[in-house]
């Protein structure tokens, strides 16, 4: 399979539609550009903010680990306060990119989507198989047993920190903290997904967080096909196949419509 990077738009998006067509078993792994279209800045990338405003130095995990309760108050104190970041998610809709997904996986074309977004966009947009590697900031989870479910339905009042109702254990807002392990479940899922997939598509990442941007290279070296699509090189650029040098919002839907024709 020849790299696509020379050619026009409407040739790598054939070219990437008969590469998934072929496929039996699509893996995606979505990072924050795919959200980019909904509004929601980026980290990393020319507009993201970390570029912008530089790396912030976060402790939230190990806070959360010497007191729950004292995260929780901060937190619930805080609400409603979560600066540029969490009223860009709040005020977020799904963007075609998200529709074009779950239109992949409707019509037997996608298989599984990995994703270190946090937004809750891939659920909206109509996507049933996801594994939110980072965690849904919709939810809340137990460190005990695992539990997941709507933070909104748990009670924030004192005493605090809330506690699990299946086994009593602390719970913690279901995003998972710089530092903070993956959920094994969750890892465990995002390997299995690695080695069964026979294309890897690749949205919107910058593929430098890890474990996330290795999915994509255990799937290669087992001979797997990459597909990326991002408006800008990154570092998993040069193992891909079939590169598509646009928005997802751009890529995906003109994918969707190649393989319906
Ligand atoms: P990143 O910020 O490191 O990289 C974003 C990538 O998206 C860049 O490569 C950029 O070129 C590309 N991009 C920008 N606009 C695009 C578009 N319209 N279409 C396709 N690609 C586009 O993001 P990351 O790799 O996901 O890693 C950042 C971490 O931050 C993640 O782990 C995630 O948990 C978190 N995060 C989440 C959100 C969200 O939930 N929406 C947003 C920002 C960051
Ligand atoms: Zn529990």
């Amino acid at each position: 399979m020849s790299t696509t990077t020379e050619t026009t738009l409407d040739q790598a998006t054939r070219v990437a539609a008969a590469v998934i067509r072929q496929a039996s078993h699509v893996v995606a792994l979505v990072g924050a550009g795919l959200s980019a279209e909904s509004g929601i800045p980026t980290y990393r990338g020319p507009d993201g903010l970390w570029t912008k405003f530089g790396e912030p130095t976060i402790d939230g995990w190990e806070l959360f680990c010497e007191d729950p309760a004292g995260w929780w108050r901060l937190t619930i104190e805080r609400r409603g306060d979560g600066g540029e970041f969490a009223r860009a998610i709040d005020a977020a809709e799904p963007n075609a990119g998200h529709r074009a997904m779950a239109d992949l996986e409707e019509m037997g074309h996608l298989a599984h989507i990995i994703t270190q977004n946090i937004d809750n966009l891939h659920q909206r947009a109509g996507s049933r198989a996801v594994t939110e590697i980072h965690g849904n900031r919709t939810k809340a989870r137990c460190m005990n047993c695992g539990w997941r479910g709507p933070l909104a339905a748990v009670p924030l009042i004192e005493p605090l920190p809330p506690l699990c109702h299946e086994c009593g254990g602390v719970l913690k807002n279901d995003t998972v903290m710089f530092g903070e392990p993956i959920p094994p479940d969750a890892l465990d899922e995002c390997y299995r997904q690695a080695a069964l997939a026979d294309v890897f598509l690749v949205v919107g990442t910058s593929a430098v967080v890890y474990p996330a941007a290795s999915f994509p290279v255990m799937a290669k070296r087992r001979g797997a096909a990459l597909i990326e699509i991002n408006p800008h090189e990154t570092e998993l650029s040069e193992l891909a196949d079939v590169i598509v040098r646009a928005p997802a919002g751009i890529a995906l839907p003109a994918i969707v419509d190649t393989l319906r024709r």
